[in-house]
């Protein structure tokens, strides 16, 4: 059982101590959509059986329940077991206002999650074949979406912004492209002047070179 649920009896204050965690993310339920062979995380029981849009999932962490058992879960979501990568949204902080319609992150303040490095997935669905877009979409189901940069509408400066944003954080960036993607998100690495701990190419069978 996860954490959040086991903590569901406890009053709101022991709850908030024992996660060490300054922002409280809720459960953000939607309907439908569950993985094959999900379990609800309130009765251990498999749910989303049922054809059409049936039971509930949590968008950040990714927990199933029944809609008969929605009442019961905790209100409180811990952020799944990939919790270690993702960037909770609420230890985003934005700017006033929008550059080129969009907003634009000031400051992001580290979470208290143990070994906490959160990674950054850059593609570029404008090259190659619809991998890319594939590989993007995925991660953004499992990852805080604005972890995830297309450079078909975004530069790998802005994509980098988060290595600058948490300099005093190890950050993994993920690129998902080609000899080119590859390229371009190097050079501007080496333009920016970031540290590089560790760099791995990957070559996949279906997919693209991909490092870490
Ligand atoms: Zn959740
Ligand atoms: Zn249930």
């Amino acid at each position: 059982m996860k954490m959040c649920h086991r903590l569901r009896a406890e009053p709101f204050s022991r709850i908030i101590s024992l996660l060490n965690i300054p922002f409280i993310i809720k459960n953000i339920i939607n309907s439908g959509n569950l993985p094959l062979g999900a379990t609800c995380d309130v009765c251990e029981d498999e749910c989303g059986t049922e054809i059409g849009l049936s039971d509930f999932r949590c968008c950040w962490c990714q927990g199933c329940c029944h809609a008969s058992c929605l009442n019961k879960l905790s209100e409180i979501c811990d952020l799944g077991h990939l919790r270690q990568f993702v960037v909770p949204p609420n230890n985003i902080k934005v700017r006033s206002g929008r550059i080129r319609k969009r907003l634009v992150i000031k400051e992001v303040i580290p979470p208290t999650i143990p070994d906490w490095s959160p990674v950054i997935v850059i593609g570029n669905c404008s090259s190659g074949s619809s991998e890319a877009e594939q590989i993007l979409s995925a991660f953004r189901h499992v990852l805080n979406p604005a972890q995830v940069v297309d450079l078909s509408k975004r530069s790998p400066e802005e994509a980098l912004e988060w290595c600058h944003l948490l300099s005093d954080i190890t950050c993994k960036v993920i690129v998902a492209g080609g000899d080119g993607t590859v390229g371009w998100v190097f050079d501007t690495i080496f333009k920016l002047k970031l540290k590089v701990f560790c760099m791995k190419v990957r070559y996949a069978t279906r997919f693209v070179p991909v490092f870490i």
